[in-house]
């Protein structure tokens, strides 16, 4: 198998990029091993879950919470799973995110590893290590950072994944493109959403370039010292929007990364604010919105990010070239009011 071992601070990860889930018994000890998905991936996919006890879940990000750890534990309990046992997360960000944190609290921490079935999580999600579960309107704030054992990859998944899926996974693939790979930006504005959904090849070339720039940003700052706030680009302003409107993951970083383009021509001078609304468009994202700003700020304010009366902000001094700069929360009130 077509192995790639990525090392970390205190861990490394194994990665099998377009193997297929076929070949998880050559990484597990299938007596030992317990999937977790939800109803929607099992459903489309049961043939693939035979041969494992698998956990099934209700799907959906409002079950991403301590209620559901808690029956995945009592379920973990009567399967009798111990610490020889390995637990593996079939599923997309919502499924990496529990099982990784089931996995680091369960008799104190037992192995793990994912195999991410959207293209949002194969690009981004289910890498870095950070899993954790929302509580009330404040997503991730319970957590912890470790990586999985390993992560493999069955493009066969994304035949069942519906359009906006796909749409939610090229919100972060253009997010890495500008803050990271201006070659790849070129790359999506000449090609189309309907290109990559229809070309095998393709699209998985597209996602190991994306999960190598994340791989590569995580072992440079695994606990998120520095460079891998670049990550957050978009995200700021994208989760309080997530959080107050009906909008998915990928159409509020979409309008985060609009406003931070924007925020980054009155502060930084950037000039690319057009191409960056333009790709979002080509993929099925929206752009500007209209939202209560006043609110967005005061949940804003509780942000990981903030630090006293500042806010790290992601903003771009060109395509490819992401920064963290400080803003004070005054001044971005101001620019955010004023867009
Ligand atoms: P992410 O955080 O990666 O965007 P979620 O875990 O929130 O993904 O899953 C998004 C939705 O897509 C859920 O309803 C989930 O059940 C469904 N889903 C995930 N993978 C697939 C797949 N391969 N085929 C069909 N539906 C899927
Ligand atoms: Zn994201």
């Amino acid at each position: 198998m077509d192995k790639q071992t990525y090392r970390f601070s205190n861990s490394s990860t194994d990665f099998y990029f377009a193997n297929g889930i076929s070949h998880l018994k050559e990484i597990v000890d299938i007596k030992h091993t317990i999937l977790i998905t939800d109803e929607h991936i099992f459903s489309a996919h049961q043939k693939r879950f035979k041969a494992y006890k698998t956990i099934v879940l209700k799907p959906g990000e409002q079950y991403k919470v301590q209620a559901t750890v808690d029956s995945i534990v009592e379920e973990l309990i009567t399967l009798e799973a111990d610490r020889k046992t390995t637990l593996v997360g079939v599923g997309g960000g919502v499924i990496t995110d529990i099982t990784g944190y089931v996995a680091s609290i369960y008799m104190r921490g037992i192995r793990f590893g994912f195999i991410p079935t959207t293209l949002l999580a194969m690009v981004d999600a289910s890498i870095g290590g950070k899993n954790g579960i929302d509580v009330g309107l404040y997503k991730n704030i319970v957590g912890v950072t470790r990586q999985p054992s390993f992560i493999l990859h069955d493009l066969i998944f994304l035949n069942t994944l519906p359009d906006s899926e796909w749409h939610n996974g090229f919100a972060e693939i253009i997010k890495h493109a500008c803050i990271k790979d201006a070659a790849m930006f070129k790359e999506l504005h000449d090609n189309s959403f309907k290109y990559y959904r229809s070309k095998k090849k393709a699209i998985c070339e597209l996602i190991q370039r994306n999960a190598t720039i994340k791989i590569k940003i995580v072992q440079g700052d695994e606990f998120e010292q520095g460079e891998r706030k670049l990550l957050n680009f978009g995200h700021t302003l994208g989760h309080a929007l997530e959080n107050q409107y009906e909008l998915s993951h990928g159409q509020a970083v979409a309008i985060g990364i609009t406003y931070a383009a924007n925020i980054s021509r009155q502060l930084l001078q950037f000039k690319q604010v057009e191409a960056v609304t333009q790709v979002l468009q080509q993929y099925g994202l929206p752009t500007y919105a209209k939202f209560d700003k006043q609110k967005a700020m005061d949940v804003l304010k509780m942000d990981k990010k903030r630090e006293r009366e500042s806010i790290h902000y992601i903003l771009l001094e060109k395509l490819g070239k992401g920064v963290i700069q400080s803003i004070p929360l005054q001044q971005l009130e101001q620019i955010v009011q004023s867009l």
